[in-house]
């Protein structure tokens, strides 16, 4: 295809570091693909240990400087970076739908929550205060001040390679910390292009660097271990979020980490069923099944499970799949073929386990190597795979349940406790219920709610620390005790 200016001109080839554009030391690169055809989009630099620790001293090297801004010198900064995403909005969103898949409107709302992140730390900048303190003895002055962590590490995942970048680096930035990004590997490019929107904006050299590589592990190992790292912010899978867990220990490095969900959309027989149906097309469907916050098991009523099957299966016959430049288009191809052969997986163990095929269940090869038909799978029980499993992908797993007690137990038996959703028209219950979910976050009567203003995250093995909202900026601060005897 041919690549419009302005989209071409963001689009980057090499890694940053210092305030430079480099290869990998090794010389090595890797491909980025555009997962609706396969087609090789472009290559940059498959990087390793050696790049990584010189992009760790560069952020090392600035950081002095950049924390001695006054927080209203970073935030104009700040600004002025919001201002250029969103001046380059349709070209950012026109890159990720390229290396991402997902359908312009829906690439279009992410890169606009990147601006809302930008603008929104950008206010935080200049709001991080401390306390003065009560004393603990006569002749004592004592205060706490809030100063930025050091370096930070960030390291992304492929499904919002654009604002997972704001997300984090915006509150770094913010701060008064500088950041070393290791972006996923099937989407590197987002990534790039915010950093020369960034550097435009007049971000310092070594403030922001990013490393692209074509495996975390060796990259994330340097940025684990490395003492310099003062602080490693991660969203990805829980089993990666472990090991960057245990390698933290060696250096007691502050984590972040964005895990994996298993979201549980609970149906009352009170709700409102249209939308019940609306939320769930929204929630399960959004960005193709892959986010962490996807409903991931549906929970119905009986008394109103076969009603709401078939306004589902109706509202399913509305969406539109395909290549995700196509303006008519709602949602796009899976990630890679590897994600495909996951799903294919869990469809064909869940039927053998005893689910039923409602809809779908199969490959969708005339539109591309990467596409999975939307699928409805009836008749799930809570001893199958599927029930332990973050489906990533266009399946809805669809289970009965009799009572609110019962709805609550089966939504609390996982390990995670990411996002969760009740739709229900009954006072006390929403009360009730919304406290009894161990989740971090939950959604009643709608499937959308995450912005810039809330504070998102998880509890049990979902995560560690929050993200957004006016506590997002303390995950890269410490607290500054004094104590002055006068
Ligand atoms: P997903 O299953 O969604 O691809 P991953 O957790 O594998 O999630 O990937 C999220 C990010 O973590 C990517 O940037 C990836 O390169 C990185 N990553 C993968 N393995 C490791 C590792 N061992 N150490 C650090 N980062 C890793």
């Amino acid at each position: 295809m041919s690549i419009p200016e302005p989209v071409a001109k963001l689009i980057r080839h090499q890694a940053y570091v210092n305030g430079q554009w480099v290869d990998a030391r090794s010389g090595k690169t890797f491909a980025v693909f555009n997962p609706a055809t396969n087609e090789r989009i472009t290559q940059v630099p498959d990087q390793g240990q050696e790049d990584t620790s010189e992009a760790i001293s560069a952020a090392h090297t600035a950081f002095p400087a950049w924390k001695s801004l006054t927080p209203k010198e970073r935030s104009a900064i700040l600004k002025r970076w919001a201002m250029l995403v969103n001046d380059n909005l349709e070209s950012l969103a026109t890159i990720l739908t390229m290396e991402q898949g997902k359908a312009l409107a829906e690439a279009r709302g992410e890169v606009a929550s990147s601006v809302a992140y930008i603008e929104w730390f950008a206010n935080e900048a200049m709001r991080v205060t401390g306390e003065t303190l009560p004393r603990s003895a006569n002749g004592n002055f004592e205060y706490m001040q809030k100063l930025p962590i050091g370096v930070v590490a960030a390291i992304t995942p492929w499904n919002f390679p654009n604002s997972m970048i704001a997300r984090k680096v915006a509150p770094a930035l913010a701060a008064g910390c500088t950041v070393v990004i290791k972006p996923a590997e099937d989407t590197p490019l987002s990534a790039l292009a915010l950093t020369q929107l960034a550097t435009d904006a007049g971000v310092p050299a070594g403030v922001i660097n990013v490393i692209t590589a074509s495996s975390g592990a060796e990259v994330g190992f340097e940025l684990s271990k490395n003492p310099t790292v003062k602080k490693l912010s991660f969203t990805g899978s829980t089993a990666v979020g472990k090991i960057l867990l245990e390698q933290c220990a060696s250096t007691v490095k502050k984590l972040s980490l964005e895990l994996g969900g298993n979201a549980p959309f609970i149906v009352f027989e009170d709700a409102d069923l249209d939308a019940a149906v609306q939320g769930a097309i929204s929630i399960k469907f959004y960005n193709s099944g892959q986010t962490c916050v996807c409903a991931n098991r549906l929970f119905i009523q009986e008394s109103i499970h076969d009603e709401f099957l078939k306004k589902y299966n109706e509202a399913i016959a509305n969406l539109v799949q395909g290549h995700g430049l196509q303006e008519n288009v709602s949602h796009g191809p899976l990630i890679n073929e590897k994600a495909i052969a996951k799903i294919q997986n869990l469809v064909d163990s869940t039927v053998s386990e005893g689910a039923t095929v409602y809809r779908g269940g199969n490959k969708l090869p005339h539109l591309g190597p990467n596409f999975f038909e939307f699928t409805v799978l009836t008749n799930v029980a809570k001893d199958m795979e599927i029930f332990r499993s973050e489906i990533f992908g266009p399946i809805a797993a669809v289970y009965k349940f009799a009572t609110e007690e019962e709805a609550v137990a089966l939504a609390n038996d996982t390990p995670y406790g990411l996002a969760s959703y009740l739709y229900t028209r009954d006072t006390g219950r929403i009360f009730r219920v919304s406290e009894a979910l161990e989740y971090g976050m939950v959604g009643v009567n709608t499937p959308r709610f995450v912005s810039e203003t809330v504070p998102f995250g998880g509890v049990k093995e979902s995560g560690i620390g929050r993200e957004g909202s006016s506590h997002g900026i303390d995950e890269f601060l410490e607290m500054h005790y004094v104590c002055i005897k006068t």
